[in-house]
């Protein structure tokens, strides 16, 4: 059995060790009891009573596997990538493509304040004046959303903008308003937390519109909230057996552009970019559906449905550059409440939602690099499934 380092996130022969060596390391690692990172990782984590607590109605747990994907280096720092899906061959791709973009100083990650929007739609007749109206009340209404959330408050979160937009059109064709109200969530996805506020200003709202409001309710297209990353992989990390590197590089190239080109391609861009993100997202007990709705009202916002993460030759290398909204947490939802999820968190060391955001959005650019890179050679059946049989073969 080959000896894993103590830490890095390079972790030669990683996939040939046992399931339970791999469990003995990560405990290792995190100072904990191999038994507590066995809890929180074998029979799905969760007890079925726990789960009866969490949702509505419940039988008992739904298992799914729980990986660790190595080589990951995110603005520096090393990282292991927890991961839960349940298609072969994700993993072991994330891996491969972390080590291709670690030779050329791996992830760069810009992510932006955790800003969420609440919708708050009103129905006035006389849209001026009643825009003039609330934008005239803004510092009243923000200090009236931000009183619904002291805790927030004291973590230096809480509402900070306030806008009205027009939307025109209807049943009646006589459209209506819709205000955002901004809020910093910090740490937290934030979905519960603007809701409450977007229902506090309602009545308010209403007074100064002198009409009703209608929904109340975050928008899912996090567009304030987005992560940004680069990725350079030297020329000769893409060197593969029976292709020349410069053939992986300019067909690489070549798929992004197909995706940039064609809706029917972009979709299946992005949908590999969402292998590894969501697999993040879910590990860490995520909303999964809240960053896929996110994900692709950001990718057909200017009209046409484009690629989240686009590839390009710069000098004889190949520079990645994907930038997708985000929107999760690591307090609030389930992500303290389910013991893997709490797991997954520690082991990517995230100490912000912005942590997370990084590692979620880098393993999505990983998995996209080595789909284009499969498909751009050998073929996606090929390349990938003989990643995923490498590890299955010399499984015990
Ligand atoms: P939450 O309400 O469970 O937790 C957020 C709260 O935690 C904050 O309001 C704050 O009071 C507190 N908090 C403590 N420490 C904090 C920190 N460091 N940073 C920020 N807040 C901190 O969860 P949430 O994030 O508001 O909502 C997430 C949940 O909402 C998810 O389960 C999601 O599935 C669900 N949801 C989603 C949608 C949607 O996406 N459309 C709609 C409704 C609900």
């Amino acid at each position: 059995m080959e000896s894993l380092p103590a830490d890095g996130s390079r972790l030669p022969g990683w996939y040939k060790v046992s399931r339970k060596e791999r469990i003995a390391r990560i405990a290792e690692r995190l100072g904990l009891a191999v038994e507590e990172v066995a809890a929180a990782v074998e029979g799905g984590g969760l007890s079925p009573d726990d789960a009866d607590r969490m949702v509505e109605d419940v039988l008992g747990t739904y298992g799914l596997p729980f990986a660790v994907a190595p080589n990951f280096q995110i603005n520096g720092r090393d990282v292991l990538v927890p991961m839960v899906i349940e298609e072969p061959s994700v993993v072991a791709a994330a891996a491969n493509a972390a080590r291709m973009v670690r030779d050329g100083g791996g992830f760069r990650v810009h992510t932006d304040p955790p800003h969420m929007v609440c919708q708050v739609q009103v129905f006035a007749r006389d849209r001026e004046a009643a825009t003039a109206r609330i934008l005239a009340a803004k510092a009243d209404l923000l200090a009236r959303a931000a009183g619904v959330d002291p805790v927030l408050a004291r973590l230096g979160g809480g509402p900070v903008d306030l806008e009205v937009r027009a939307i025109d059109g209807g049943p009646e064709g006589d459209g209506f308003l819709v205000v955002h109200l901004v809020v910093d969530v910090r740490d937290a996805m934030g979905a519960n937390t603007v809701n409450t506020m977007g229902e506090a200003i309602a009545p308010v709202l209403e007074g100064l519109a002198g009409a009703p409001t209608g929904l109340r309710i975050l928008s899912n297209l996090a567009d304030r909230r987005k992560v940004r990353v680069e990725a350079t992989v030297p020329l000769q990390s893409l060197r593969m057996e029976g292709f020349e590197a410069a053939q992986v590089r300019d067909g690489i190239v070549s798929a992004s552009r197909f995706a940039e080109l064609d809706p029917y391609r972009a979709a299946t861009h992005n949908k590999g970019i969402l292998n590894g993100t969501d697999a993040v997202i879910l590990a860490t007990g995520n909303d999964w559906r809240a960053v896929e709705a996110g994900a692709h009202a950001y990718a057909a916002l200017g009209g046409r449905y484009r690629p989240l993460c686009t590839w390009r030759r710069q000098g004889d290398d190949l520079a990645g550059s994907l930038e997708m909204p985000m929107a999760v947490g690591i307090v609030g939802g389930a992500t303290r409440v389910h013991p893997g999820a709490r797991l997954a968190l520690r082991i990517m060391e995230a100490r912000s939602a912005a942590d997370l955001a990084s590692v979620a959005a880098s393993a999505g650019m990983a998995n996209n690099l080595a789909a284009l890179k499969a498909l751009a050679t050998e073929g996606i059946q090929k390349g990938h499934m003989r990643l995923h049989a490498r590890s299955r073969s010399l499984e015990r």
